[in-house]
């Protein structure tokens, strides 16, 4: 079988390290871009340029914005004596979505693992420290993983170190909305037999 031209292979192998595409996708998505790219290409070439020169993460929690400090850390309605710990600035965008948490954000960038050689210092942990006047609660939530709950542990013993007095808490485990008791594996109802709630 012939090669595509360099320039159609390239495109592929760029669109083929994006996250769930694989090398068929990004074939076909090469392919919907080049036939044609007055209506495809050209739209999406202007939307990276603009992003690449426009978007940047904001210096104090990390999310993604067109200014720093971004819409959330400068939003007059967000309560300012809560921070919530997430991984990753999709987190950020699904509580937003949610629109049940009113207060303010930091983003790690990821969670501690000996595995893969992610130590403190490669997380936004120390940017949180300076953050923490005038904080009454910090909300870890972060996955139910081990790495993630190691990741709790040390966030909140470098927050004790320097307020004591801020409350810790994280988002509840236990039995997901439309989900039997039957099919929940055993840690999970475990921890949802510990953390139940009164009634
Ligand atoms: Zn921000």
């Amino acid at each position: 079988m012939n090669k595509a031209p360099d320039a159609i292979e390239n495109l592929i192998k760029r669109l083929s390290k994006m996250p769930s595409v694989g090398s068929r996708s990004a074939r076909r998505i090469a392919l919907h871009l080049l036939s044609d790219k007055d209506m495809n290409l050209a739209p999406l070439e202007q939307a990276l340029s603009y992003a690449k020169e426009r978007v940047e993460p904001c210096d104090l929690c990390g999310n993604l914005d067109v200014r720093s400090p971004c819409s959330i850390c400068t939003h007059a309605h967000k309560d300012k004596s809560k921070i919530a710990l997430v991984q990753s600035v999709g987190d950020i965008w699904t509580m937003e979505r949610t629109g049940f948490y009113d207060g303010h954000y930091h983003v790690l960038g990821g969670v501690l693992s000996a595995l893969d050689g992610i130590t403190p210092d490669k997380l936004r942990i120390s940017s949180l420290l300076p953050r923490l006047e005038g904080v009454t609660e910090i909300i870890i939530a972060l996955g139910a993983t081990v790495d993630g709950q190691a990741t709790a542990h040390y966030v909140a013993e470098q927050v004790r170190k320097i307020n004591p007095e801020i409350k810790i808490t994280r988002l509840a485990y236990g039995v997901p909305i439309g989900g039997e008791v039957e099919y929940l594996d055993d840690s999970t109802l475990a921890t949802a037999m510990k953390s139940r709630n009164a009634f």
